[in-house]
């Protein structure tokens, strides 16, 4: 029977620019199974296609743009098309916000702030987003992930910024990416019927959402979560790594 498969990136397919071994090969067979393959990242950084690039880059799997659930694309689904909005975020945000019909806009009286990963933020964009959101504007994180891993120590995430935004202003934002609502409805528009699984390296975010929605879950020991370490929601399975998951599925 098929399955829907949602695989977590960061700490799942890859760390950094650095495949998990295996990824690759494992991606190709489950998909010559006949499963389809979903990919949900809180990672805003790229567009989908910049996404499905990297995927084919780094574990030579050839990911398509539309298997591709980002939180940037998920935070896209809650912005007005008739909104002005200010950006933190990189190329996935801006494509969201692109693609949602909205306005973009640099200055402090935009009606809607939206915040992702930034690798140029500064004291400058701090200032303007946390004006905007103080005077009323409709605030919207891409994610809360306070951290991501890298192959040599966790980085900041967007959730860092987010803190940032939020401090300065005194307002909490709406969360877009996993394990919320928003998330959860745009991977069911890219669901088929049958079984679904979710695979992923954080409780807080992947094995959440799986809980919620009452899908089965996989947690692996490739990212951020040590091996053996407890966990709350408890996965289905745990598993060594992604190699693992073909003999997971019944
Ligand atoms: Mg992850």
């Amino acid at each position: 029977m098929m399955s829907n498969l949602i695989f977590d990136l960061d700490g799942v397919v890859y760390l950094g620019d650095h495949a998990v071994a295996g990824a690759g090969e494992t991606l190709e067979r489950l998909d010559a199974a006949g499963h389809n393959i979903v990919f949900c990242t809180n990672n805003s950084s790229r567009t989908r296609a910049q996404c499905a690039e990297k995927i084919r880059r780094v574990t030579g799997y050839a990911a398509r743009p539309d298997q591709i659930a980002s939180s940037a694309m998920a935070a896209g689904t809650l912005i007005d098309p008739a909104a002005r909005v200010l950006r933190v975020g990189g190329d996935g945000v801006a494509e969201a916000i692109k693609l949602s019909g909205a306005s973009e806009v640099s200055e402090i009286e935009a009606d809607t702030v939206v915040v992702g990963i930034d690798f140029s933020f500064d004291y400058d964009l701090l200032d303007r987003a946390s004006a905007a959101v103080r005077n009323g504007a409709t605030f919207i994180a891409t994610n809360r992930d306070v951290t991501y891993p890298s192959r040599e120590r966790l980085r900041p995430g967007a959730g860092s910024i987010v803190a940032a935004v939020e401090a300065a202003s005194g307002v909490v934002p709406v969360n877009a990416g996993k394990p919320e609502l928003t998330m959860r409805k745009l991977l069911e528009q890219m669901l088929v019927s049958g079984p679904v699984m979710m695979i992923g390296d954080r409780p807080d975010t992947d094995l959440a959402m799986a809980d919620v929605e009452g899908w089965r879950s996989v947690l692996v020991d490739t990212g951020v979560t040590p091996a053996g370490a407890a966990v709350t929601p408890e996965p289905t399975h745990r598993v060594g790594s992604i190699v693992e998951v073909p003999g997971l599925i019944r």
